[in-house]
């Protein structure tokens, strides 16, 4: 209850209070009301708009569409069942969201540029089918619903209620998506997808269910809103402009935020209204519209809720001295932690022997042959290497063992099991654990939100979950102290240093409890304070069990790690085998070591 003392939770709920008494308060408002209707409406589709597009990143330019389909849904039931169509409304949200997962899984593949513009195309799409299907949708003359039943002199009334209950319950489902791991993951989708995927996000159904959940509101609505105009028809329901507005409004709110559509949605639907009665009609009303497009872009990226609450932080936080953070405190942490947080998954008893293997791999980009034919194996309980000239492939095996890449011919094995085909996420849920050379946290979230974001398995139990609802907490918790991270936990990702944000990642991936991790240059532009932690960490967690694969240019930190190392040149393996015998390699030394590499190895 003691957040009800927060500004940030009264304020809104005050606002809400003032908006369910106005009727009341203020009778034989016809006006007003109607005024607010548009303003409910609008915030009901910015704050949908939102889960797709603010959380995910997929800027929608055609989510009209849903209001549309709700409109029709509406009007044709009721025309075929003799209702009228407000009583259709969780219809009109199913029908919206069916429509959605099935549009969804195929436009979802597009992204950025493409994606907008897809979105017009479908919304036009479907706006030429509602004007051909002449028996069902009525054409372009379209389909005039029935007034409502209710008493003349209630008016607007129970449309002003039934409108602004949509935009609680759209409030209630933007907040309860936010803060599920759903939402979480949606986040990591905007920030980096394929990172998202390596740590076992699905994006496919995470994305699909984003759009379909934000389609239900417009559905909702629209059943609603085709009888509050008590007309339905193609350009009256499938308008583009009615998108661009939506848009602009969750834009001008803040979008990814939870009140900043529903803040923008009035912003937007009076100033329309204000354009259209004072300023001359519709065209005042677009050229209105369009310049606060333009200063919103310019001038608030993004948007007025974050603008102003990061100027309230700012405020707040400028007593506060910034935190020194100490090298040498993370250098000198603990790592003889309990090994359970960093336990894997896998049996370390697996009959396999080799836990990683590839076979005749081979990736081509174009004419370049990446990978030409790599064969090899990383043995189960291991820390093996892979080194290699810049460009000789090493992170495109990675690539192509991850799944992030699929290789043009060839066969990847995880514990015996060919994973060559399985998606990027499968292969993390299976235990394979990936670091890329340059760093790809989440940059817009904290350490610890960076670390429980990783997914162990998709299900739907876990998507509703509540974002900090399991033991990911403790554990995330427990990772870090044993990395010697702490410290950085509520620090945003994007405030590390280069080798600080190499140790989050790496403690990220332990999220997952790999069996085997690939390593992509963990040592490169890390302070050298810092290696010798990284080689105790590795060290640490290949005795709780877990196999590494190594890729490193510091060889004497690799040949001090490794039990074995292969070596690429040129997309091929030139040859394999101990420390010893890789140092002593005349192959090995023309191609790879040059002169330097009787470099003695650190004492680790
Ligand atoms: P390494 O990690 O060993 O330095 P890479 O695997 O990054 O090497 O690159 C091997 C070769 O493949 C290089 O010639 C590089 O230019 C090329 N390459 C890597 N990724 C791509 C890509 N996505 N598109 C085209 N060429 C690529
Ligand atoms: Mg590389």
């Amino acid at each position: 209850m003691h957040k009800l003392r927060e500004p940030r939770v009264f304020v809104p709920l005050l606002l809400l209070l003032v908006l369910a008494l106005f009727p009341i308060l203020l009778p034989d408002s016809t006006y007003e009301e109607s005024v607010l209707i548009a303003c409910f409406l609008l915030a009901i589709m910015a704050s949908g708009w939102n889960l797709i597009s603010g959380l995910a990143g997929y800027v929608s330019l055609g989510h009209s569409v849903y209001l549309g389909i709700g409109m029709y849904t509406g009007a044709i039931l009721s025309k075929a069942w003799g209702i009228e169509p407000m009583y259709l409304m969780p219809l009109g949200g199913v029908f919206a969201a069916l429509v959605a997962i099935g549009v969804g899984a195929i436009v979802l593949r597009s992204r950025s540029h493409a994606f907008v513009i897809i979105t017009i195309a479908v919304l036009w799409s479907v706006q030429l089918l509602a004007q051909v299907a002449k028996p069902i949708t009525g054409g372009a003359d379209g389909i005039v619903v029935p007034p409502p039943a209710w008493a003349k002199e209630l008016g607007n009334i129970p449309y002003y209620y039934m409108f602004f209950a949509v935009l609680l319950l759209t409030i209630l489902l933007a907040w309860f998506v936010m803060n599920s791991r759903l939402g979480a993951g949606l986040v990591a989708i905007r920030n980096d997808e394929g990172k998202a995927a390596s740590i076992g996000i699905n994006t496919t159904l995470y994305k699909i269910t984003a759009y379909a959940l934000s389609a239900i509101p417009f559905g909702v609505a629209g059943a609603l809103y085709g009888q509050y105009l008590s007309f339905v028809n193609p350009i009256g329901a499938f308008g583009i402009l009615t998108s661009v507005i939506l848009v602009l409004a969750a834009l001008v709110g803040g979008r990814g935020t939870l009140w900043g559509p529903v803040i923008g949605g009035f912003i937007i639907a009076l100033a329309n209204e204000f354009a259209t009665v004072s300023a001359g009609g519709v065209s005042a009303r677009v050229l209105i519209m369009g310049i606060v497009l333009i200063l919103v872009v310019m001038f608030l990226p993004a948007g007025l809720l974050p603008t102003i609450s990061a100027a309230i932080k700012r405020r707040r936080e400028k007593g506060d001295t910034v935190k020194f953070i100490d090298q040498t405190a993370i250098a000198n942490s603990r790592t003889e932690v309990d090994t359970s947080a960093i336990s894997t998954r896998m049996s370390t008893t697996s009959k396999v022997e080799n836990i990683l293997e590839v076979r005749d791999v081979v990736k081509t980009f174009g004419g370049v042959r990446a990978v030409d034919g790599v064969s090899l194996t990383v043995e189960r309980g291991t820390i093996t290497g892979l080194i290699g000239p810049n460009g000789s492939g090493k992170t495109t095996l990675f690539n192509c063992m991850t799944g992030t890449f699929t290789p043009t011919s060839g066969t990847v094995l995880l514990d015996g099991e060919n994973i060559t085909k399985d998606r990027v996420w499968t292969r993390a849920h299976e235990g394979l654990g990936r670091t890329f050379q340059i760093t790809r946290l989440f940059k817009s979230m904290t350490v610890l939100d960076n670390l429980v974001a990783p997914l162990e398995k998709t299900s739907a139990k876990q998507m509703v979950a509540g974002r900090y609802s399991g033991e990911e907490v403790d554990r995330a918790r427990e990772i870090l102290d044993f990395m010697g991270l702490s410290q950085f936990e509520k620090q945003n990702a994007a405030a590390l240093s280069f080798g600080q944000q190499k140790l989050v990642e790496l403690a990220q991936v332990l999220m997952l409890r790999p069996s085997i991790i690939l390593l992509d240059e963990p040592a490169s532009g890390i302070n050298p304070t810092l290696i010798e932690k990284l080689a105790n960490v590795i060290r640490r967690l290949n005795e709780a069990g877990t196999t590494v694969l190594i890729v490193e240019h510091n060889i004497p930190l690799v040949l001090s790690l490794c039990s074995k190392v292969h070596v690429l040149a040129a997309g091929q393996v030139l040859t394999s085998g101990t420390p010893e015998e890789i140092r002593n390699d005349p192959l090995v030394i023309e191609a790879y070591l040059g002169p330097d590499h009787l470099l003695e190895a650190p004492s680790v």
